[in-house]
């Protein structure tokens, strides 16, 4: 899975993780990781273990088998599959290997309700669709819902709803009613007689809205150190999230590009005066963008060097010329980051998915299916 054929380092910062997972502490009792995707492109394992030790006992994932894999790795803690089971492998593994599924769907409910005849008592998770229109029941659903469980062996332990544009400050009025629904739906449930652990709020939820931290919190990128709020007026309330991805390349060969030269494929890219050129050993083929090519820029000793000409496969160009006049020699071997590195000239997740014409989270999930080690 991971991509081995390149020269790229990805250095996972765990401390950082652990900064960023402490700060929601004080938002909410219960914060639950939300570890999907191989953790955001941060690694399963790795994450997963430097979190145990965070005073947390549920792990968020998607897809059930991504739970199971997390067992595997001996994780004891409660995990919550976000995705919940898709197929009968998928039911067999809840009891199996003791998961709290989300269960968002009439069809899904009764065939889980039908197995739980034959394995026994099993927890769940209720769904709600609150606005999001991707996954979940609808209050209308509830009298069916309760009705099923009645007669079923399964205990809803909790209710979930996803915020969607909590990011977005205009919207505030959308979240209140998004959180307004969920409480309604909460009341019903509780009045047939289930209460529940209220879930709602995601990294952005949680860090604006104190109405939506209820039970329990869903902390995915601001874990990672993504802003949710970058570029908005609310951007101060992510300030103190330390991206914890830092992802660099070396460089492999250093040459002057005399005026009215072009460089790389199409030839995009023409010098108005004399440049110095850093090829760097990255390209589309390790999950940097194609879409940089002449937008980008990467970080080589402290400075902002702007790429130059299009992104190749497994090369991209870049003008040292800045640093060259600093006095600063750039020799093959050099590293050059793509996300982070050192000085004034570091590169934010949110400055990188800014050229790449995406989000923070994009970005981790592709660069992290490279090489990682830890510190
Ligand atoms: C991914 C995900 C989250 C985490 O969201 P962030 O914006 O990364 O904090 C929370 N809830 C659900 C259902 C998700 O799929």
């Amino acid at each position: 899975m991971t991509i081995d054929y390149n020269k790229l380092k990805v250095r996972i910062n765990l401390d950082n993780l652990r900064h960023n997972y402490q700060t929601f502490k004080g938002l909410c009792d219960r914060v639950i990781p939300v570890i999907k995707s191989d953790a955001y492109g941060h690694g399963l394992a790795e994450v997963s273990r430097a979190l145990e030790s965070e005073d947390m006992d549920t792990f968020g994932v998607g897809f059930v088998h991504e739970a199971v894999k997390l067992r595997r790795f001996g994780c004891t803690k409660r995990i919550l599959a976000l995705l919940g089971p898709v197929d009968d492998g998928d039911i067999q593994a809840l009891w199996e290997h003791d998961l709290l599924a989300v269960i968002s769907h009439m069809a899904q409910l009764r065939q889980v309700a039908e197995v739980a005849e034959k394995n026994g008592p099993l927890n769940i998770c209720l769904k709600f669709d609150t606005g999001m229109r991707r996954l979940g029941f609808r209050s209308e659903d509830i009298p069916e819902v309760v009705a099923v469980l009645k007669q079923s062996k399964l205990t809803p332990v909790m209710a979930s709803s996803h915020l969607a544009s909590a990011d977005v400050p205009e919207h505030e009025a959308n979240v209140e009613a998004q959180a307004a629904i969920f409480q309604e739906m909460l009341d019903l449930l509780k009045e047939a007689g289930y209460d529940v652990e209220a879930n709602l709020a995601n990294s952005a939820g949680s860090l604006a809205f104190e109405l939506c931290r209820m039970d329990s919190l869903r902390l995915g990128i601001a874990m990672y150190g993504g802003n949710p709020f970058h570029g908005t007026q609310r951007e101060e309330l992510g300030r103190e999230l330390k991206p914890a991805m830092e992802v660099s390349a070396p460089v492999l060969q250093v040459h002057s590009l005399k005026k009215g030269e072009s460089i790389s494929y199409g030839w995009t890219y023409t010098a108005e005066s004399d440049l110095e050129v850093a090829i760097i050993g990255v390209g589309y083929a390790d999950n940097f963008s194609r879409s940089m090519s002449n937008v980008g820029q990467m970080n080589i000793k402290g400075y902002r060097v702007p790429i130059r000409g299009r992104v190749c496969m497994q090369m991209t160009a870049v003008d040292v010329t800045e640093l060259m006049g600093e006095g600063l020699g750039v020799v093959p071997g050099d590293e050059a980051f793509l996300l982070g590195g050192p000085g004034p000239g570091t590169i934010t997740p949110e400055d990188l998915a800014g050229w790449w014409g995406t989000i923070s989270y994009e970005v981790f999930c592709l660069l992290g299916m490279n090489q990682r080690e830890y510190i």
